[in-house]
């Protein structure tokens, strides 16, 4: 299991990548810090604030916890779920072509907008 020892939001004072979408936490950019404990091994832990909000609602974490591999498998399951277009068979156009960090945040206020706060895509 991982035990978080801190977990706070800060300012980037460096660029940094997202270890959720792995896109850029831009220098100046609010970003999540946690610093854990993991079977003996410490690390840390930097996602943009949207990522680690989407993953606590879409990702169902097992012991492993959230990373990079289910957050999108997540976030690609939500969209299939429900922005698939049938008459064009394939999702729907606005929600192609996004970075993983733009689609997180499109997600983000769809889901906020109806306040879900947790939806299991299994
Ligand atoms: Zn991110």
């Amino acid at each position: 299991m991982i035990e978080v020892i801190s977990d706070k939001v800060v300012t980037a004072r460096k660029e940094y990548y997202c270890e959720l979408c792995i896109s850029k936490i831009n220098k100046g950019q609010k970003y999540r810090t946690q610093f854990n404990k993991y079977f003996g091994d410490v690390g840390t832990f930097r996602a943009h604030t949207e990522c680690c909000e989407l993953a606590k609602i879409i990702v169902d974490a097992d012991e492993d916890g959230i990373d990079e591999d289910n957050f999108k498998e997540a976030m690609t399951d939500y969209v299939r779920k429900y922005h698939y277009d049938e008459a064009i068979d394939d999702i729907e156009v606005e929600w192609q072509r996004k970075s993983d960090y733009d689609l997180a945040k499109k997600i983000l206020s769809e889901l906020k907008a109806n306040d879900t706060t947790h939806i299991s895509l299994e």
